[in-house]
Order: structure tokens, then sequence, then C-alpha cells
């Protein structure tokens, strides 16, 4: 397969192949707000007692994916702003199975539905996305194909490769059950194109199954984006949604199906240069950010809820992990600026530009730190980020064309093909923040075509009533 940019980071921090287990801590904060998922619709009362797999709310914008409770413990739906607390927790239940209550949805619908209906409500199908827009699909709707991935290549999210690990058998029974809810689409496996031990197991185990087509893809980022992998694959945007999943996803979507267990923990990364230990953890929503920042972190040192690329800054007012947290990345905090750094090209420091001092040094795992050192400036069109960008689209004129306010020329310009890889950021000389510029960009285009839908619609409307 050939794919058209990338690049590859080389930066101190990643975490390695050891995955812990946290312990139960005494207070539980689920933030009813993340990435993806908007908990708006509160389904139990403070004080209520709860057991684990319980619902404690829903996010009506997306298909009423639940909020689960990670185990037994009493609501508090008072003390913090935004989240659900659970106190007095009990015990770690993550062994205990929980019986989906089969007779009372199976009689309404068919085996399929009600298979899709149990990884809704047993929280699994918070894992699965579709590959062009990143939104929840209809867990009703078929999909015109399926992309599993078993590799992550964006730093330092959690390596497919310690989940696989731990859970191989899971994760080929979690592709059987995906079989089982498709009619003749095809699953997609996404491998590392080098051999590997776990992708020497994972094809032993897959072997007749011909429903899967493994893709070999080059270990660079963002080779292993679903949209990315989408267009070369053929499959077409206008022609139904692509369920697009991780390793962790498959297997919940066994744990869901063959255990009837709410899928409650979950492996992220606690990783980046400023990470006392880089390391894999495994532990429930909700566990305390305070608590992680005070084992794992270095003293002043930044939390970015995912990774370096595409992370967002952890604001203090998000207390606990949320449900769709990969990994948190501390990056040291830079306490001076360094003036007009920018023109003092060091040995420390590795930059995709070739003037760098550091490039005499070769490859090399470089220091990062939230500082830009005094290089905020001007586009001085190096072409650095048309030469990373993996969707062939040209940031430097987008950029331009944003600053013109050009909305047309942006739209002929092909912003929808940005899959906000943040390639394009980190390379730019100048530090203009590309990425960050065209999620505002799409965001505003969307509104405006939403409101030109309602103004015809209602246009439509008014002359059907004359
Ligand atoms: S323009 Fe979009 S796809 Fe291209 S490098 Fe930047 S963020 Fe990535
Ligand atoms: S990398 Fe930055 S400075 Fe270079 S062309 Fe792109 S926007 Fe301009």
């Amino acid at each position: 397969m050939k794919l058209r940019g990338g690049y590859n980071l080389k930066i101190e921090g990643r975490p390695g192949g050891f995955l812990d287990k946290a312990s139960l801590p005494e207070t539980l904060y689920l933030p009813l707000a993340s990435r993806s998922f908007n908990f708006s619709q509160i389904c139990t009362v403070h004080g209520r007692h709860v057991v684990v797999g319980d619902i404690l709310a829903r996010d009506p914008d997306n298909y009423d994916i639940p909020l689960l409770s990670p185990c037994s413990g009493q609501v508090d739906l008072e003390s913090t702003t935004g989240h659900v607390v659970l106190h007095e927790l009990s015990g770690d239940e993550s062994g205990v199975q929980i019986k989906y209550d089969d007779a009372k949805h199976a009689h309404k619908m068919g085996s399929a539905d009600f298979e899709r209906h149990k990884l809704l409500n047993l929280g699994a199908w918070e894992y699965v996305k579709d590959a062009y827009t990143g939104q929840t699909p209809d867990p009703l709707s078929t999909p015109q194909a399926v992309i599993v991935s078993t590799i992550q290549l964006e730093p330092f999210l959690v390596r497919g490769d310690v989940l696989l690990e731990a859970s191989l058998q899971q994760f080929t029974r979690g592709l059987e059950h995906l079989q089982s809810l498709l009619e003749y689409q095809p699953i997609y496996l996404v491998l590392p194109k080098i051999k590997t031990d776990i992708s020497a197991k994972i094809k032993e185990h897959i072997r007749g199954y011909a429903w899967v087509k493994t893709i070999d893809v080059p270990l660079k980022y963002p080779y292993d984006n679903a949209a990315i992998l989408s267009r070369h694959i053929g499959l077409k945007r206008g022609d139904g949604f692509i369920w697009s999943l991780n390793a962790d996803g498959v297997v919940a979507v066994d744990t869901a199906l063959t255990s009837s267990k709410p899928c409650v923990e979950r492996v992220i990364s606690v990783a980046g240069p400023g990470a006392k230990h880089p390391l894999h953890l495994r532990l429930t929503a909700g566990y305390p950010v305070a608590e992680i920042r005070k084992r794992y972190a270095q003293k002043h040192a930044v939390a970015v809820d995912g990774g370096i690329l595409t992370g967002q800054l952890l604001t203090d007012d998000i207390k606990g992990i949320s449900v769709d947290c990969k990994g948190i990345t501390f990056v040291p905090e830079r306490q001076s600026r360094e003036f007009l750094a920018f023109v003092r090209p060091g040995f420390d420091r590795q930059s995709y530009a070739p003037c760098f001092m550091s490039s005499l040094r070769g490859l090399f795992a470089e220091r990062l730190t939230n500082s830009v050192r005094g290089e905020v400036r001007p586009c001085v069109s190096c072409n650095f980020c048309e030469e990373v960008c993996p969707a062939g689209i040209t940031p430097h004129r987008l950029h331009k064309l944003i600053y013109q306010d050009d909305i047309d020329e942006i739209e002929r310009s092909r912003i929808d093909l940005c899959i906000e890889c943040g390639l394009c950021s980190f390379v730019c000389p100048s530090k203009i923040e590309l990425m960050h510029e065209f999620q505002e960009a799409k965001g505003a285009i969307a509104k405006e075509k939403a409101a030109a839908a309602k103004r015809e619609a209602d246009a439509a409307q008014q002359t059907d009533s004359e």
C-alpha cells in the first residue's frame, strides 16, 4: 500500500510493554462530557446505591450511549460540577458476571438487532466510530465495511501489541462476533508491515477467516488512520458507515457478547517526557486524574488527554478519566522563555528542518516541553506542512485562505480531506497552529451549511402551507 506524507516523531517517554492495574480509589469522578460524548440525560438520583453496569446517564445525541457505573457505590450528583461522583466504592467486581436481561429484549427484535442493542447497553458501542467522520455510527445500520486496527502510531497512546498480548483469544472471538453482525461486508484488519511476534500470532489465529482481509501498513504516523486507509482501500464516503475500531474495541465486543458483561475497564497509556515511568494502566472511567498525576507525573508537567499530536489539554475542572480516554500524556512545563530561540539552533532538539545542528546527530529521542521557544512567527513558505500531510492538501495555502476568510476557496481546496492528524502543526517551524485553525474552519463551514439547509427547509415549508 502506497501512502503519502507522514512522519515519525522521536520523542522520549514512550510507554513500555508493561501493563499495570490501578487499585480501587476512594472516589470515582465520571465526567459527563468527553471528547466524543455528552451524557446530558441523567438516569440516576443523588444518594442512590448503584452496582457495576447500572446506567448513570445517557448521550441523547449519540444513540443513547450509556455512561455505566464501573463498580458499586453511592451516587453524588451535587459535589462536583459536570461529574457523576461515586463514593463508598466496594471491591473489584471486574470478574462478576452481569446477566444482561435477554428475555426482556430478545422477543422484541431479531438476533442481530438484539446483539447490537447489547453492545450499546453494555458499553461496547462507544468504541465504534465512523472511519470518515469519527462520529458514532447508528448501531442498527449495516456498514459498507469494518476497519479494525491493531496498531496505534501516534505517540504516546496505548500500544496495540500490549493490549493484544493480554487478550488475543478475546480479540479473535470479538472479530467473529463482528462478522456475525454483517451480511457479506468485509472486515479489514490493519497489521504492522514489519514482522512481529504478535502479528504472526494474529495471522495464525485468523487463518481460515475468509471474511477478514489483512492490510499491512508501514509504521509511519498517521498511516493507521481509518479515513486515510478507507480512501486507499477505495471505500467511498457516501456509501454508508464504515465502522472503525481498535483492538480494545474488539475485546469490548467480545466482553459484551460472549460474557454479557459491561465494558467498564479500559487500558490507557500514562506516558510522555513528563511522566516518571511511562506505562500502560488498566483502570475504570472516573479514576481520579489527581491520583494519576501524584503517582506518575514529574513535578512541573502539564497533562494532555490523548496523544502528543491530537490530544487536548486536561484542564483542572476535569477530575476523572473519561470513558473515551486513550491515554494521558505528560509534557514538562517550561517556566522561562528562551528569547528568540528559533535563531539559536542547538544539538539538543530535533527538528524537521535540516538546518538545525541536531540534524548532524541523526535520529534521537528529543526533549519536548510546552515551550515554543520564541518561534511563533508568520509562514515562511518552507513547504514542510505540505510534505508531511497524508491527505494531499496544502496546509500553508489553507492557512492563508483562512486568514483572508475566503470560505468558498477554502472548501474548493478540500479542507474536508484533513484528518486532523496534527503533523502540519508539529513540523511548522513558525509554530502556526494549523490543525487547530482547520478544526475551527471545518466547524464554521458545517454550521453555515446547517443554517442554509434549515433556511431552505423553512422556505419549502412556508411554500407548502401557502
Ligand atoms: S492538513 Fe490535516 S491531514 Fe494534513 S497534516 Fe495537517 S492536520 Fe494532518
Ligand atoms: S510549515 Fe509552517 S512555515 Fe512552512 S509552509 Fe507550512 S505553514 Fe508555512
